[in-house]
């Protein structure tokens, strides 16, 4: 006898499919099964007793001997779906590792060992990490949610691996969740030097086979420890009884194509799910944590100070209105000097990867940019190639100027390649170790770099963004911040809070053991008010005055957002779809959801489509979530939708 089954299948489309099967199934195997002309993989969510179709498509072959999603990540990954308004096929299927989304037998290839030696610390928790572990430890068994903000270097980590000790004990499992490129090997050895169990780790820098092998031995809980970047939310532990999330602030828990979720928002679902604590971390808490202290959601718990015998660094600025369009001020490399001299390291953080941003005539005024969007071109010296940043698009650099013929073409300003070239003028003998998307494309890349840094000789470190995050390296004593003007002018609401932690996150790597480092920041505005909060090393009165003007401005946290994007080759359609939308929307009558645009995309041009946006506010989450289920029902009405792309984002950050 056959049995009717509902199937979740990865498709853009917001509903299931029934299907008959004549093998015994249970709810969370994986299925093959005919869709349309293809056969897919899907996944079994519940036996029927009948179903509102006829003529049902039979099941081809069952893929697993017992479900690989248990009932509670089923529930967890049916919650995420209704949040964000993404179809449950195309949820399910981000959860999964790629290997079990082909189809792949769900089996473990190479058991990772235990670690083989572990050793405790040698020294002892301050009083504020006690303090912290103390308060913990007293709701271990229940959900609770904490932030543990502890400035750069105040021995975060420690409270993570106390109160992980214990957890441990009591037989359950750890979820751990750090940003994009902070899961660093150092990480993952400092995990396993002080925790006997079993640690996986899932990121972008393991292969399938051990991402399949770290997630099947999460969910029959042979491993104790689940290291993972964002998509590890999904990871099915049965076990579970507790959650960190490391450098909580950090955007890329957010993911930004597909399902838009955001990690961070999920891990109090699920500890609410599975009734476990969950800890956030930071030295730099978001605005949106910040302001669920201030409502007593989460208990904050504060480390002040750096651990052992480090203080924080001393911040200085140095005016550029002086320095005639120099990149490097005659302070910053005399202060370079003398801490490299004295056998120290020194890093100099700008946010742009390649050798300059602009290509332009120094006769007319014609600049290089990217015939597909709305970019200039960035000049790559190496490789001798004007590179789109935004397409990938690529070209020889023209030898005379397109529009007025002379031969009078140059680069302006800096990227961490000219950056590199004109330090090492400088500084001939001092190594330069360059740390951007470039030099770290190569799997092992960024290991073999960190590695150097942290054999503590004296070095110059040049690097992006992916320097901010969590290193510790000791013998760093001096930090330049460069050309984050930028910042500070940009229209993002979220722009200065943006910076306030890009500055004392970068600014934190400075001075790690017992002499004080230094940081410098170069800027053109040293009198911008963020600078008397950065000096001083007061993120959080900063933090209290953003709070402030959101209220008033009745803005996210204090208000909750979803965009529509729209984006099409023939710009008319993307605008007029919205215009369509926004006829649609108004005729809900949800009156308490403003609904504010079309307008153009910052970057209207890419890749050949144009992008518009809609954005829906409302201080009422209900109700915007109300407008937006009711709008998932009247998609189809849309006469414009076939002749644009569209997607949409709950709680957008961009
Ligand atoms: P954070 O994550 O808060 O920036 P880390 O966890 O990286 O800081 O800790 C910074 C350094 O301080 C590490 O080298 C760590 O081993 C050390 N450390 C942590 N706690 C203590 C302590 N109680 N006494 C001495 N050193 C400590
Ligand atoms: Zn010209
Ligand atoms: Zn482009």
């Amino acid at each position: 006898m056959s049995s009717i089954i509902e199937v979740a299948i990865p498709v853009p489309l917001n509903k299931t499919f029934d299907y008959l099967s004549s093998q015994e199934v249970v709810v969370g195997m994986r299925v093959k099964v005919p869709f349309g002309r293809k056969k897919v993989i899907g996944i079994v969510l519940a036996q029927k007793n009948k179903s509102i179709f006829d003529k049902l498509k039979s099941v081809e072959e069952v893929l697993d001997d017992v479900a690989i999603l248990d009932a509670s990540i089923l529930d967890f990954l049916s919650w995420s779906t209704n949040y964000y308004h993404h179809p449950i096929g195309e949820v399910i299927s981000t959860a999964l590792p790629r290997n079990l989304r082909i189809g792949k037998k769900a089996v473990i290839t190479k058991m990772n060992r235990l670690p083989i030696k572990t050793s405790d610390p040698n020294f002892k928790t301050t009083d504020e990490q006690q303090l912290a572990i103390d308060k913990i430890s007293a709701s271990l068994n229940e959900y609770h949610g904490f932030l543990l903000h502890g400035v750069t270097g105040s021995g975060k980590t420690e409270v993570y691996l106390r109160i992980a000790q214990t957890i441990l004990d009591q037989g359950k499992q750890i979820l751990v969740l750090v940003p994009e490129i902070g899961l660093t090997p150092q990480m993952i050895a400092h995990f396993e030097s002080r925790l006997k169990t079993n640690i996986v780790s899932i990121h972008s820098q393991r292969n399938e086979t051990q991402k399949l092998d770290a997630y099947l031995m999460a969910k029959d809980a042979i491993a104790g420890v689940v290291l993972g970047t964002r998509s590890a939310i999904f990871t099915p532990m049965p076990n579970l009884g507790l959650i960190i999330i490391d450098e909580e602030h950090d955007s890329s828990f957010k993911q930004q194509s597909g399902f838009r979720y955001c990690a961070r928002d999920l891990c109090f679902v699920r500890a609410k799910q599975a009734n476990v604590p969950v800890i956030l971390g930071t030295a730099t808490p978001s605005l949106e944590i910040l302001k669920n202290v201030i409502d007593k959601k989460i208990t904050r718990l504060t480390l002040t100070k750096r651990a052992g015998n480090a203080i924080l660094p001393k911040v200085n600025l140095i005016n550029m209105r002086a320095e005639a369009g120099n990149v490097l001020s005659v302070m910053l490399i005399a202060k370079m000097k003398q801490y490299l001299s004295n056998g120290k390291q020194v890093m100099l953080f700008i946010n742009r990867r390649g050798y300059a941003p602009i290509y332009f005539c120094t006769q007319c005024g014609w600049k290089s940019e990217c015939g597909h969007c709305d970019s200039s071109m960035i000049y790559h010296r190496h490789i001798n190639r004007l590179k789109c940043h935004h397409c990938n698009n690529e070209k020889i650099p023209e030898q005379t100027c397109p529009d007025c013929g002379e031969q009078s073409l140059e680069v302006l300003g800096y990227g961490t390649q000219r950056l590199e070239e004109t330090l090492s003028s400088y500084f001939a003998n001092t190594p330069i170790i360059r740390i951007d998307r470039d030099t770290t494309r190569r799997k092992k890349s960024f290991e073999q770099h960190l590695e150097k840094i942290n054999s503590g000789d004296p070095c110059i470190i040049v690097g992006t963004q992916m320097l901010a995050k969590g290193h510790d390296f000791s013998n760093l004593a001096m930090v330049g911040i460069l050309d984050i003007d930028g910042g500070l002018l940009s229209s993002n609401f979220r722009a200065t809070e943006y910076l306030a932690q890009l500055l004392i996150q970068v600014s934190g790597r400075a001075g790690r053991n017992e002499q004080q480092g230094e940081v410098a920041i170069q800027t053109r505005y040293i009198e911008h008010p963020i600078f008397n909060y950065v000096l001083s090393n007061r993120y959080t009165q900063f933090a209290s005055t953003l709070l402030k003007q959101r209220a008033q401005a009745k803005m996210p946290p204090f208000s909750h957002q979803a965009l529509i994007c729209a984006n099409a080759k023939v710009k008319q359609n993307a605008q007029d779809f919205l215009q369509e939308m926004v006829s649609l929307l108004k005729s809900f009558n949800i009156n308490s959801v403003e609904i504010w645009g079309p307008t153009a995309n910052v970057i209207e041009k890419k890749s050949n489509y144009y992008y518009f946006n809609l954005y829906l506010q409302s201080v009422d989450r209900k109700s915007l979530h109300q407008m937006l289920s009711t709008l998932s029902q009247y998609t189809n009405t849309l006469t414009l939708k076939n002749k644009v792309r569209w997607y949409l984002d709950v709680d957008p950050i961009e």
